[in-house]
């Protein structure tokens, strides 16, 4: 059977350019061999995101008497919790099923596997079935990176260490929980497993938490996770994973933590093998596909998108690499700009950015003038928060007096964030900021604000 497009792969990536090109006039046909949906839907994002809801639901019931609203007998069901998530999952799953097939996308399931290129075109193998195809986009994601440290794999056997994938399933809630790695993922689900219950310790090699996250916004999210009883040991690295211990060196010295579980969270590795990349001769750096801002490879007609080609590994980084993907191979010359992508933590307080941080300015000689107001200048956050002020941070391009940056602690910054992409995606001025009309009481307004500073 000869196809337009093959794309390998049915996460975020995949799923969202089979759905562009098949609705472009592309016959496409889209290959998974897990579950359609990828570690988004399935394992990342989505499940997630439902487990920190309910955190924030039993959060909410418990500091409700700050707020007039009293209630008994709080507790969280994790059960339940999880059987919500798998219904989440389901819904999702099943509307992205039939999107692409309204779209006349075909879906096969099964591993596929690159054999070469004829004279017909890619030749693309799942089982014994066959298929041709005059493009290719590779969407095979990531994998939960497995530090190559003693103890670690004999963990995992007998399920002490998970990865982010079994301790979305694990069925009730571990007295004490040790999360090795500070970084987005890592912080979301000690914090859930913190209100849910468990004893959170999170240990992490670098000096501060959240990765490239903004670092006066970092120490005040260390702070606030630490007033609700989650441990940090930062600074330190992990040596040994024993029978119930984690083994860890910090200045020098050695410590011991005992604990019921271990959660591994320390980054992903690109799926690069096993998949016949290297028979159509696909340059890889780094562990990574090399891909350029149109997300080609090296050869012709062969695309890369999502987490495989490791640039951020984010799921709207994933959409809009394939987008740009397919845009290209339709003839349209579009890029993808990495610098108005944003990030966030969906934790109690949400944390989101955009752009440079005060340090990436610093580090790349950048003039810039920063802004900064506490999020208490927004009348519904106020209204909405009686015990954290929050902070939104704006970084000015001193010369052009466009934003550079922004970061903001304080929830609803993950709704807010896009639109401060969208100033520095368009190069909107401070000016031309000025004359936006926010909806009012809206968190949103902080942005207004922290402008009119200028
Ligand atoms: C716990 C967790 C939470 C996360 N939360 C967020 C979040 O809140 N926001 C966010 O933006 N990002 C989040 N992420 C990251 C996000 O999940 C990834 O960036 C995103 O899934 C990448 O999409 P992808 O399509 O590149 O790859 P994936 O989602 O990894 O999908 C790749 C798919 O390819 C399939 N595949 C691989 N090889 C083959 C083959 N040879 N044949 C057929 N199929 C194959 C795999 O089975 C997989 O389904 C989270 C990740 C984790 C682990």
């Amino acid at each position: 059977m000869k196809y337009d497009l093959i794309i390998i792969g049915g996460g975020p990536a995949g799923y969202l350019a089979a759905e562009r090109a098949s609705k472009g006039g592309l016959k496409t046909l889209l290959i998974e061999e897990r579950y359609l949906g990828g570690v988004c839907l399935n394992e990342g994002c989505i499940p997630t995101k439902t487990l920190l809801y309910s955190a924030k639901i039993l959060e909410g019931a418990k500091h409700g008497f700050k707020y007039g609203v009293e209630v008994q007998n709080i507790a969280l069901n994790h059960k339940k919790v999880l059987e919500r998530k798998d219904k989440v999952i389901k819904t999702l799953v099943t509307g992205i099923k039939s999107k692409l097939r309204k779209n006349g996308a075909e879906i096969l399931s099964g591993h596929g596997e690159i054999l070469g290129r004829s004279s017909k075109g890619y030749v693309v193998a799942v089982g014994d079935k066959e298929f041709v195809t005059d493009r290719l986009l590779i969407a095979t994601g990531s994998s939960p990176f497995i530090l190559p440290i003693e103890g670690v794999k004999e963990g995992l056997e007998r399920g002490f260490v998970l990865t982010n994938r079994e301790i979305l399933e694990i069925e009730s809630v571990p007295a004490s929980l040790v999360v090795i790695g500070g970084g987005i993922v890592g912080l979301e689900m000690a914090s859930y497993f913190n209100s849910a219950g468990s004893k959170v310790t999170v240990v992490e090699m670098l000096d501060h938490i959240g990765g490239s996250m903004d670092r006066e916004i970092s120490n005040i999210l260390l702070e606030t996770y630490k007033k609700k009883g989650i441990e940090f040991e930062l600074s330190a690295r992990v040596t040994k994973i024993d029978d119930r211990k984690v083994v860890y060196e910090k200045d020098g010295k050695f410590f011991e933590k005992e604990t019921e579980k271990v959660l591994l969270s320390v980054g992903r590795r690109p799926n690069i093998t096993g998949f016949g990349l290297e028979n159509i001769g696909v340059e890889v750096e780094k562990g990574c596909v090399k891909t350029d801002d149109r997300m080609k490879t090296n050869v012709q007609e062969v695309y890369a998108a999502g987490d495989v080609n490791g640039k951020l590994m984010l799921a709207h980084t994933a959409y809009r690499e394939a987008e740009v993907a397919v845009w290209n191979m339709l003839g349209r010359r579009v890029k993808v700009n990495y610098n108005s992508i944003p990030s966030v933590v969906y934790t109690n307080p949400e944390v989101a950015w955009v752009g440079e941080s005060e340090e990436s300015a610093k580090e790349k000689g950048l003039e810039y003038e920063i802004v900064k107001l506490p999020m208490l200048y927004s009348g519904r956050f106020v209204a909405e928060n009686e015990e954290f002020d929050g902070l939104c941070k704006i970084l000015i391009d001193r010369r052009k007096r466009t934003i550079l940056g922004c970061h903001m602690i304080g929830n609803y910054s993950s709704e807010i964030i896009y639109g401060v992409g969208v100033m520095i995606e368009s190069q909107l001025r401070v000016e031309d900021i000025k004359d936006i009309v926010f909806p009012h009481p809206t968190v949103s307004e902080i942005i207004r604000e922290v402008i009119f500073e200028l």
